[in-house]
């Protein structure tokens, strides 16, 4: 596990890239930072606002190795099958908007 971690909720000055849903996050968007240091390596993972809300809507457990990319597209695609959405032709964006769209 990351030894220390940071949740920072900067505005971008630069493009950057959602690392879960792979969107951009455009200048002035505020996302969500996260700096961990791991064995003297500094790393950093965005999460972009749409992402953040689908994960405080649709909570994602971690299995004990942290929660990347690859997690995150099963865990929309799953959530749209559930929902009986057609996600055969959505990446990950696409899904998340679908799934924040959703009427209760
Ligand atoms: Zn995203």
């Amino acid at each position: 596990m990351p030894g220390i971690m940071h949740i920072l909720h900067p505005m971008a000055h630069k493009p950057h890239t959602c690392d879960y849903c792979h969107r951009i996050i455009k200048v002035g968007e505020k996302y969500e930072k996260t700096v961990w240091a791991d064995d003297g390596a500094v790393h950093t993972w965005r999460t972009c606002q749409q992402c953040h809300n689908l994960l405080e809507k649709y909570p994602l457990e971690d299995d004990g190795d942290g929660i990347d990319n690859y997690d995150f597209y099963d865990h929309v695609s799953n959530l749209c099958n559930e929902r009986g959405l057609d996600n055969q032709d959505m990446d990950a964006e696409e899904m998340v908007c679908a799934l924040l769209k959703e009427k209760k």
